[in-house]
This record gives structure tokens, C-alpha cells and sequence, in this order.
């Protein structure tokens, strides 16, 4: 299970997070939505100390951080049992697939050359791409390109992937191929934090949805409770434009 408890964050001075609570059980989905500059990229880069909030916990299994006072060790703790995918992939241009996926392997898990290899084209594999080993991302399409990410997240064996518009860069004709890794993921009961705007995907997949708007989660409930009887008139004004 991975929780958050009352995170703030600040960008000089100005509040983004004021008190975001949201606890993910072990297997489920929870997908957030809300408005550009909403704070859910923040959201998930404090659950992994890519920014470090201004107050609030963080718990990733057995151990709870105070998120302010974390230490170097702690934080080390939480940052490997959480895996980000991005919206812009992230890839190394001057590697392959297989170099992109082995690199956290080799280098931050210091895991054997050969060893790593063998892990990198198992999740390669689960996600489609064992005809696409030794492409480098120019050669691979957007689609495949997230697959890239996607396999490097989980060769890491984290407890959580947290998943910031993995579909947004894309065009239309490749957000089915990522979204259908991402099904398979959750169905396999990998736990999931997904920031999206794809609605279908959250009412299919998601345990839960979550809808902050301005740096609060104002609503949230299961897919029917928050898109069918929403409660809440900020909720159903954006929910009334992305739709
Ligand atoms: P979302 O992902 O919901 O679109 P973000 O979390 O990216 O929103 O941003 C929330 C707000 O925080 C925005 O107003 C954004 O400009 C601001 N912000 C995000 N990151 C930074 C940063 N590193 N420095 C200053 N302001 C930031
Ligand atoms: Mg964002």
C-alpha cells in the first residue's frame, strides 16, 4: 500500500499542494484527474522525491516518511520501491531499447551485465517489443517509445508505477497500444497511480479517481461516483470539458 498524508508544496511562496491525502491499496488503480496546472504532476513527483514537499508523509509499504525531514537514506528507500513513466518518455537517445531498459539496472541496481540483459528483454517482452531490442528511440514510434518506458519502470520491481499523461504526447492511433500495456499491468494486480485525461481508460481500469483542482482533491470515489453521480460543481465543470 502507498499513501500520502496532508503534502504541501510550494513554488516561491506560492501554495501548489495544500494538504493532498490519497492512499493507494496494494493492486489497485487510482487514477487522478484534473485541470492543466492542477498540481498533479507535483503530486506524483513528491511521492518520489523528485520534489521534496513542504510538510506531509509519505508511506511506501512498511516504512512512513516525514516528507520534509527524509533522509538521504529514506528517501533512497521510497525512490526505489516507486517507478515514474512520463509523458515525454524520458528515453536516452544514444541507447537502444534494451541499453535504455538496462541502464537502472546496471547502474543504480549495480546488477551483473548479463543479468540485467536477461531482465531487460522479459519486460521488453511484456510489453511487445522483443522484435525491438536493438532500435534506438528515432527509430521506434511514440507508442513504442512509451513501451520503452513502461518496461523500464517495471524492470526496476517497484511497489508502485506512477504513470504522469503517459498517453498525452501521442497521436490518437498509438494511445491504444500504451493503454493496453497499462490494462494488462493492472489486471496482473500491479499496483498504479495514473494521471490521465482518458476517461474510458480510468472508468474501466480505476479503483478509484481522484479530482484536484488547485492544488486540493476535491472529489473522490469510484469511476461511477465521480463521473456518473458526481458531487461536486468544480468536478462536473471539468469533467463537462473533457468530455
Ligand atoms: P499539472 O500537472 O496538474 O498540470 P503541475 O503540477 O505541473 O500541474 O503544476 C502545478 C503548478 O505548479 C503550476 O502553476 C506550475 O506552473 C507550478 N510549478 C510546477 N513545477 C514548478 C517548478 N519547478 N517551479 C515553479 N513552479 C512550478
Ligand atoms: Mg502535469
Amino acid at each position: 500500500m502507498i499513501a500520502v498524508q496532508g503534502i504541501e508544496k510550494r513554488f516561491h511562496r506560492t501554495p501548489v499542494l495544500k494538504g493532498v491525502s490519497l492512499a493507494v491499496p496494494k493492486g489497485e488503480v487510482v487514477v487522478i484527474v484534473g485541470p492543466s496546472g492542477s498540481g498533479k504532476s507535483t503530486l506524483l513527483r513528491c511521492v518520489n522525491f523528485l520534489e521534496r514537499p513542504d510538510a506531509g508523509t509519505i508511506t511506501v509499504g512498511d516504512l512512513t516518511v516525514d516528507a520534509r525531514r527524509a533522509t538521504r537514506a529514506e528517501v533512497l528507500r521510497i525512490r526505489r520501491s516507486t517507478a515514474m513513466v512520463f509523458q515525454q518518455y524520458n528515453l536516452f537517445r544514444n541507447k537502444t531499447a534494451l541499453g535504455n531498459v538496462m541502464e537502472g539496472l546496471t547502474q543504480v541496481r549495480r546488477l551483473p551485465a548479463a543479468e540485467a540483459r536477461g531482465r531487460a528483454e522479459a519486460v521488453l517482452a511484456k510489453v511487445g517489443l522483443s522484435d525491438r531490442l536493438h532500435h534506438y528511440p528515432s527509430q521506434l514510434s511514440g507508442g513504442q517509445q512509451q513501451r520503452v518506458g513502461i518496461a523500464r519502470a517495471l524492470a526496476m520491481d517497484p511497489e508502485v508505477i506512477l504513470f504522469d499523461e503517459p498517453t498525452s504526447a501521442l497521436d490518437p492511433e498509438l494511445v491504444g497500444e500504451v493503454l493496453g500495456v497499462m490494462k494488462a499491468l493492472a489486471k496482473e494486480g500491479m499496483t498504479m497511480v495514473v494521471v490521465t485525461h482518458e476517461m474510458a481508460f480510468a472508468c474501466e481500469v480505476a479503483s478509484k479517481v481522484a479530482f484536484i483542482d488547485g492544488g486540493v482533491i476535491v472529489e473522490e470515489g469510484t469511476p461511477a461516483e465521480v463521473f456518473e453521480r458526481t458531487r461536486e460543481e468544480r468536478t462536473r465543470q471539468f469533467l463537462a470539458r473533457v468530455r
